[in-house]
């Protein structure tokens, strides 16, 4: 039975009296994980839905949402997790593309999930709020706790796991229970999970960053969740010292950071920090390593693929590098191509495609866009521009350096944002900064970049320009340069240059 829950059930088979997840509120140990998950999947079953049928979830972060995850694999349905920033305009489109059989929303939004549910197919609607209650744990509490999992083949979908729309329209990603599996034994193994570890885990379980690197690769370890709604500094400095391990995103590192309390002894029993889904500024990774004493370790991954490459965790394999996202992961192929697809040459930017038994089977309802992010010979165009090697790194580290929608092309030449930022980031008085591409008159796309200052200390603007003009080629520097008072963010951190792109598309025209 290649099941993805019946392989995580190996990892915590044994313990079934011991602590699973802690809230601060309460507890669950293994054997509620298996009972509660177990009823829940009865309920489903109840529902004679045909294998394969989706199971549409928006609802806050939860114990019971977890349990509901893991019902539906036992299920043998298909996980479809929904941030739960979308609002009904944005969820109708998910559930008219979908046509989930099941749709699991907050209590506040059943009356309109219901109205749509109708248009989508979708034969029930149920409730599940932040503190467990609502419609789904009443029918389920009702169930037998005993559910034998429903077998299933490595090639069997497991989930639809729809990207976070950063470069466009969101497209649902087709998982199978193998790619799962396949991606979290190789991390258990690669990031040296053990039972005893103790995650602390403050991501959203709508993302594959917490659901499938974290939660997944707790519950294979069979090690403890301390299971917090988001990160909220005062709470995490008071669970971190009974913590082994955290995932985050750079913002969260960042807000950390800002916390005098933050030190090395809260962090005494910590032995991993990773960081991933938007780039980690090597000037956090610099200021984290003084202040704990230890590097966070970056990793680089996606919906289409879950976790691609990794810097590594044993410091006898290699550093761990700054503004690198380290090395193919054991089974995983990265390579970095010109526009013919053709590998390039180390410490050159070029198009990052991968291949592994990670790799999604394609994009739901979207064969022609599934055949074109795929080349001849079978490799997966992430979409992001990549380096491997280069400046005295090692050859199999891979640097991403954008997205090539984010690539600007300004009088014909080509200009990759980050080059630009990196070089604005160090300047007097700038936190943080963005480059893009708006449409000009003369050169199709002109360079801008948009700063947000230090606090107390706005950046010379002129004397930004001029050092940029010393530095870059003419056709790189910035035509314009603009403060505003925090870049653009969605809820995993990453920076919506599109947003950007289009508040400031009358610039030049
Ligand atoms: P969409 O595909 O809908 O535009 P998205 O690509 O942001 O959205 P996700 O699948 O959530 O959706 O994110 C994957 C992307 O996140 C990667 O392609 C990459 O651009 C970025 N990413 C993830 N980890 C890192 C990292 N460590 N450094 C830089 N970028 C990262
Ligand atoms: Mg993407």
């Amino acid at each position: 039975d290649d099941n993805l829950y019946s392989v995580l059930e190996t990892g915590f088979a044994q313990d079934r009296g011991t602590v699973a997840i802690e809230t601060p509120e309460r507890t669950y140990s293994w054997a509620d994980i298996d009972a509660i998950s177990g009823r829940i999947a009865n309920l489903l079953s109840s529902y004679r839905i045909p294998h394969g049928s989706r199971v549409a979830v928006q609802v806050e972060k939860s114990p019971e949402a977890l349990m509901l995850y893991l019902a539906t694999l036992r299920a043998g349905l298909v996980y479809l997790p929904l941030n739960t920033a979308y609002r009904e305009g944005e969820i109708s489109y998910f559930l008219q593309d979908a046509e989930p059989a099941v749709v699991v929303c907050a209590s506040s939004a059943e009356s309109w999930c219901k109205s749509l549910a109708q248009s989508c197919g979708t034969l029930h609607v149920l409730t599940l709020d932040a503190d467990g209650s609502g419609s789904l744990m009443q029918a389920a509490n009702d169930q037998s706790p005993e559910f034998k999992t429903v077998p299933c083949a490595a090639n069997d979908l497991a989930t639809i796991l729809y990207t976070s729309g950063t470069t466009g329209r969101s497209k649902g990603a087709m998982l199978s229970h193998g790619n799962l599996t396949s991606n979290a034994q190789t991390l258990h193994q690669y990031w040296g999970w053990r039972s005893d570890d103790v995650l602390l885990h403050i991501l959203p379980i709508f993302h594959v960053h917490g659901l499938f690197v974290a939660a997944n690769g707790a519950l294979l370890a069979g090690a403890k969740m301390i299971w917090l709604p988001k990160l909220d500094a005062e709470q995490a400095l008071h669970y971190l010292p009974r913590c082994t391990v955290m995932m985050g995103v750079p913002t969260h590192y960042v807000r950390l950071l800002s916390e005098a309390g933050f030190t090395k002894a809260v962090c005494g029993q910590m032995r991993l920090f990773v960081s991933g889904s938007a780039p980690l500024l090597a000037d956090t990774f610099l200021e984290f390593q003084h202040r704990i004493g230890m590097p966070i370790l970056e990793r680089y991954g996606m919906s289409e693929t879950v976790m691609l490459t990794s810097n590594p965790y044993d410091p006898a394999q290699g550093e761990r590098l700054p503004g690198t996202v380290g090395r193919a992961l054991p089974g995983v192929s990265v390579r970095v191509t010109d526009d013919q697809d053709q590998a390039i040459d180390i410490g050159l930017p070029g198009h990052v495609q991968v291949r592994g038994p990670n790799v999604f089977s394609g994009y739901w309802r979207m064969p022609e866009k599934t055949r074109e992010e795929f080349t001849a010979d079978g490799w997966f165009r992430t979409g992001d521009i990549g380096m491997l090697g280069g400046q005295g790194i090692p050859a199999d580290y891979l640097s991403i350096v954008g997205r090539s929608k984010d690539l600007i092309i300004s009088g014909g030449f080509n200009v990759y944002p980050k080059e630009i930022e990196l070089l604005i980031d160090k300047a007097p008085g700038v936190q943080e900064s963005a480059v893009i591409g708006v449409p000009h008159p003369d050169f199709g796309e002109a360079v801008m970049a948009v700063v947000v200052p230090r606090p107390g200390t706005p950046p010379d603007l002129s004397a930004l320009q001029a050092s940029l003009k010393s530095s870059l080629a003419n056709f790189k520097v910035p035509k314009k340069i603009v403060i505003i008072d925090a870049l653009p963010r969605n809820t995993m951190g990453k920076v919506q240059k599109n947003a950007l792109r289009q508040d400031f598309a009358d610039t030049f025209t």
